[in-house]
C-alpha cells in the first residue's frame, strides 16, 4: 500500500455558503478527539483539543492535525473526555468547516468500504472526497494553456491524401499522426514524436489543413458542448411499465433493469429521474463506465436537466471537481453524472443511483481501496433509502443471480424501441479459410484478405456504397502482436515484466502494454542473430492500415488507447462519427459502449477470440458481454443492419449465443461451469496478490501468506473456507516486480470479511525486496 499524507492549510476552502455553528456545540468543547487518517495503517489516532474549537467537531468533519512533524488532514469520527491508555496525545492544529465534509451517511458508505474492502478508514474516506478537501492538491491552480494542432475539416480518404500530399510526405506524416491521436496534440509533441520541422505543422497552417489554437490545459469539454433536444418520444409498454415499478419502489430496494440493446434505457432512467427530481425534489446519482466514451448518454441527460447536472469527468481539474462537489452539496445541482467515484457525490435526500452498463470492470477501482461502484451504489441506497438501477445488455453474473433469488426486482425490455430488430449475425469460420487464421503473415500474397474474410468484405463494400457507416471491432492495439524469430523461435519479450512486446507503427516501435517499455525494432534476432524476425499476430493499427488501402475512398477512424493525446480525444472521434464524418470506425472494447448511431449499419468482429482463452474465469462472460454489446450497435436505425462473428471457436458459448442474442442460454451454460470448481457468484472470493523486486522472497511470501489463512481458516466459526494456491500470476511479472497470488474463497461474505480483517492487519510483510501484499475482494480480473 502505498503512504499517503495530504498537506493541509489549504485557504478558504470548506467555507463556501455554510451554515454557522449551533450554539448548542459552543458548550464545554470535550477534552479529545479520535482522527482517521489517510495512511496505510488500521488505527485511528487520538489528539487533544486544548482549546475551543473555531467550528464544532462533529463526526465527519475536517481537522488538521499535526502528524510526524508535518500538518496533515484527517477526518474527525468522534469526541470523548477520557485520555487514552498510552500516550500524550497532541493537540489538534485546526477545524477548517463549519460543516461536516461527510454527512452521517457517508461516514456510513465510508465505514462500510473500510470493513468490506478492508482498508483503513482513513484509505475510505480519502477516496470519498475530492482531493481538494483531503489536501493533496491547491484547489484553484492558474490554468495553463498550451499550443495546439487541430485537424480542421473531414477526414480525407486515401485518394484525397495522395493528391493532397503528394509532394509532401512529411505533412502527410504529421497529418496522419494528428489523426490518429484524435485529431488534436499539442504542437511541442507532435514535432517531439515525429522529429520533424516547425515548418512543416506550418505549412499545415497555411494550407488550412489544421487550425494553430491556444489551449487551456485542463479543460471541462461540457461548458463548450451543446446538447440537442431531447426527441420526447411517448414510452413503450414495457419501458412505461418499468417507470411505473421504479417509481413506486420501496426505500432502499435494488432493481435490475434487464433491457436488450437499443431497447431505451436511457429514456426509463430519465423518466425516473424527473419523478425523483422535478416531482418530488430529491437527487440523484448516474453511474456510467468511462464519461469520455459515452459523451451521448451524457448528453442526453443534460439535454433534458441543463444546469441541474454536474458531470464529474477526469478532464476536471481539482478546483472545477471542488466547485462541483458543493454544488452538489449545496443543492443547486441534483444530478450528479460520472465514472465510479460518482458514487461519493454529496447529495442530500437522495432519491436514486443509476448504474448504466452495470457488468462493467470499469467500475472496479484497480487500486487501494478496491471497491466496486455498483456495491457501494447499492449499500449507499440502502442507507439512503433510495431506489438503485442496474441497468444492462448483459448484466455481470452477480446481479442476474441476485436478481433471479429475488434479492433484487427484475425489470425486462426485451425488444428493441419502434419495432426494431436485434441484427442478424453471421458467423465466418475461420478454420475453413485458408491460412486458417487472422494473421496476414499467414498468406504473404494477400493480407488483406487474411484478415477480413469475403463476407464481411462485400458487406463493407456495399455498406460504403450505401453511404452508411460500419463498426470493426478487434481488441488488441498496436500493429502486430508481436515479433518472433522464424529460425529459432525466440519471441522479444519486456526486460520488465513476463509479457511480449507489441509491435507499434507510426512511429515504429515495440512497446509493452502493461509497462509502456519502448524498444526500438531490431531486424536481427537477439538469440540467433539471424535477419529473421517476423511480426505475428494482428492489432488495431494493421487492419486500420489494410482497411484504408482496400478501401481507398473511405474515411476510416481508429480508437484504441493509443489514439489519444487528450483526455478528449474519444468523445471527439465519437462525435466525427456522430456527425456523419467517418465510414468505418475501428476500434478496440472500447466502441462497444453504449453507442446510438442509426446510420451504423454493420459490424464486424475480426478476432472474436482475443481474450475467450484468457486465465480467468469471468473469460467467458467478458467475451461474451463484449460481442453482444459491440453487435448491438448495428441496425439502431430504420435500415437495420447486419453483424460479421470472425472465430476460430464458432461452437464456444460465449459466440454460440452472442450469435443468437441468447443471454439467458449464455447465463445457464457460464453458471453451470462456475459450480465446479467453484467461483463467484457462488462463492465469495478474495485475489491476494504478493509482489516483490526478487522472485524467491516474493513466493516465500506467499507460501507464508497461503499458510497463515489456511491455518486462520481452521479455527472455529471460520467454516466454509478454502484457499486455492499460491501460485505465480498469470502474468508474474509486471513492472519489475515478481508476482505471486493466491484465492480465498468462502461460502459466506462474513467470515470473508473477519478472515481479512485479521489476516491483512496482522499478517507480516517484511520491509526488503520491495515486498507488498494487496487484498483484492470481489476481483474483477486475476491476470
Ligand atoms: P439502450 O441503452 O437500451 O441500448 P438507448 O437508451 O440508447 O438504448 O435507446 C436507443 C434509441 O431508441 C435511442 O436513439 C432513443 O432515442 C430511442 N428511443 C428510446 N425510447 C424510445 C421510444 N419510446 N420511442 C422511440 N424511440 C425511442
Ligand atoms: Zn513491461
Amino acid at each position: 500500500m502505498e503512504l499517503f499524507v495530504g498537506v493541509a492549510g489549504v485557504d478558504g476552502v470548506g467555507d463556501a455558503g455554510e451554515i454557522g455553528a449551533s450554539a448548542a456545540h459552543r458548550e464545554a468543547p470535550a477534552r479529545f478527539v479520535e482522527v482517521a487518517l489517510a495512511l496505510p495503517l488500521f488505527q485511528t489516532f487520538t489528539y487533544a483539543i486544548d482549546r475551543e474549537p473555531a467550528h464544532p467537531l462533529v463526526p465527519g468533519t475536517r481537522v488538521v492535525v499535526p502528524f510526524r512533524s508535518r500538518r496533515v488532514v484527517g477526518i474527525c469520527l468522534g469526541t470523548r473526555d477520557e485520555p487514552p491508555v498510552r500516550g500524550t496525545p497532541k493537540p489538534i492544529l485546526e477545524v477548517p468547516d463549519a460543516q461536516p465534509v461527510l454527512d452521517e451517511r457517508l461516514m456510513a458508505l465510508c465505514q462500510w468500504m473500510a470493513e468490506y474492502y478492508t482498508v483503513p478508514l482513513g484509505v475510505a474516506v480519502r477516496a470519498a472526497l475530492p482531493a481538494a478537501l483531503t489536501g493533496a492538491a491547491v484547489p484553484h491552480p492558474a490554468r495553463k494553456t498550451q499550443r495546439v494542432a487541430e485537424l480542421r475539416g473531414d477526414v480525407p480518404s486515401l485518394l484525397d491524401r495522395d493528391r493532397l500530399f503528394a509532394r509532401a510526405p512529411r505533412q502527410r506524416e504529421a497529418y496522419e499522426h494528428l489523426e490518429s491521436v484524435g485529431g488534436r496534440a499539442p504542437i511541442e509533441l507532435l514535432i517531439a514524436q515525429l522529429h520533424c520541422a516547425p515548418s512543416v505543422v506550418r505549412a499545415l497552417e497555411t494550407r488550412g489543413l489544421i487550425a494553430i489554437v491556444d489551449q487551456v490545459l485542463e479543460r471541462d469539454p461540457f461548458a463548450t458542448r451543446r446538447t440537442e433536444m431531447p426527441s420526447g418520444h411517448p414510452p413503450t409498454a414495457a419501458q412505461a411499465a418499468a417507470i411505473a415499478a421504479l417509481t413506486s419502489a420501496k426505500a432502499g430496494e435494488v432493481y435490475l433493469l434487464h433491457g436488450v440493446t437499443g431497447s431505451g434505457k436511457t429514456l426509463v432512467y430519465i423518466e425516473l429521474l424527473r419523478r425523483i427530481v422535478d416531482e418530488r425534489g430529491q437527487s440523484a446519482i448516474v453511474l456510467v463506465p468511462e464519461i469520455a466514451l459515452t459523451p451521448q448518454t451524457v448528453d442526453r441527460f443534460r439535454a433534458v436537466f441543463g444546469d441541474r447536472v454536474a458531470v464529474l469527468h477526469s478532464a476536471l481539474n481539482d478546483g472545477e471537481r471542488y466547485d462541483a462537489w458543493l454544488a452538489l452539496r449545496a443543492g443547486t445541482k441534483r444530478i450528479a453524472v460520472g465514472a465510479r467515484s460518482a458514487v461519493f457525490a454529496p447529495l442530500p435526500d437522495l432519491g436514486a443511483i443509476i448504474v448504466d452498463e452495470e457488468h462493467e470492470t470499469t467500475y472496479k477501482q484497480g487500486e487501494s481501496p478496491r471497491y466496486h461502484a455498483r456495491e457501494l451504489a447499492v449499500v449507499r441506497a440502502r442507507h439512503a433509502g433510495a431506489v438503485a438501477v442496474l441497468g444492462s445488455a448483459t448484466p455481470s453474473l452477480e446481479s442476474w443471480v441476485n436478481a433471479t433469488s429475488g434479492k433484487y426486482r427484475y425489470l425486462s425490455l426485451p425488444q428493441r424501441v419502434g419495432g426494431g430488430q436485434l441484427p442478424h449475425v453471421a458467423v465466418v469460420d475461420l478454420r475453413r479459410r485458408p491460412g486458417g487464421s487472422t494473421d496476414a503473415t499467414a498468406r504473404p500474397g494477400d493480407p488483406f484478405s487474411a484478415v477480413i474474410s469475403e463476407p464481411l468484405e462485400a458487406a463493407l463494400r456495399t455498406t460504403l456504397g450505401r453511404g452508411e457507416q460500419s463498426i470493426l471491432l478487434l481488441n488488441r492495439r498496436g500493429y502486430a502482436a508481436f515479433v518472433q524469430c522464424a529460425a529459432c523461435g525466440d519471441v522479444t519479450v519486456c526486460p520488465h515484466c513476463s509479457i511480449t512486446l507489441t509491435y507499434h507503427r507510426a512511429p515504429d516501435r515495440l512497446v509493452c502494454h502493461y509497462c509502456q517499455h519502448h524498444a526500438p525494432v531490431e531486424p536481427r534476432c537477439a538469440r540467433c542473430g539471424e535477419a529473421t524476425m517476423r511480426r505475428r499476430g494482428l492489432g488495431t493499427q494493421q487492419v486500420e492500415r489494410l482497411i484504408t488501402e482496400r478501401f481507398p475512398t473511405a474515411r476510416v477512424a481508429r480508437m484504441d488507447v493509443d489514439t489519444t493525446s487528450g483526455k478528449w480525444a474519444h468523445a471527439d472521434i465519437l462525435d466525427r462519427v456522430g456527425r456523419g464524418e467517418v465510414d468505418v470506425l475501428l476500434g478496440t472494447q472500447m466502441i462497444a459502449k453504449g453507442l446510438d448511431f442509426a446510420n451504423v449499419t454493420l459490424v464486424g468482429v475480426v478476432d472474436a477470440d482475443v481474450g475467450i482463452n484468457l486465465p480467468d474465469f469471468r473469460a467467458s462472460e467478458r467475451c461474451f458481454q463484449l460481442l453482444c454489446q459491440v453487435a448491438g450497435r448495428a441496425g439502431r436505425g430504420p435500415k437495420g443492419g447486419r453483424v460479421f462473428i470472425q472465430t476460430r471457436v464458432p461452437a464456444h458459448h460465449a459466440v454460440r449465443y452472442a450469435v443468437s442474442h441468447d443471454y439467458t442460454a449464455f447465463v445457464t451454460d457460464e453458471l453451470a461451469g462456475r459450480r465446479q470448481p467453484t467461483y463467484p457468484p457462488f462463492v465469495r472470493l478474495a485475489n491476494v496478490v504478493f509482489s516483490g523486486l526478487a522472485e524467491a522472497p516474493t513466493a516465500a511470501l506467499a507460501e507464508r501468506g497461503a499458510d497463515w489463512v489456511r491455518r486462520l481458516a481452521a479455527r472455529d466459526g471460520m467454516t466454509g473456507i478454502e484457499v486455492v494456491g499460491p501460485a505465480p500470476c498469470p502474468v508474474e511479472r509486471i513492472k519489475q516486480r515478481w508476482r505471486w497470488h493466491m484465492l480465498v474463497k468462502s461460502e459466506q461474505a462474513g467470515p470473508l470479511t473477519r478472515l481479512a480483517r485479521y489476516f491483512v492487519r496482522r499478517f507480516p510483510v517484511p520491509a526488503a525486496h520491495g515486498l507488498r501484499m494487496a487484498w483484492d475482494r470481489d476481483p474483477v480480473a486475476l491476470l
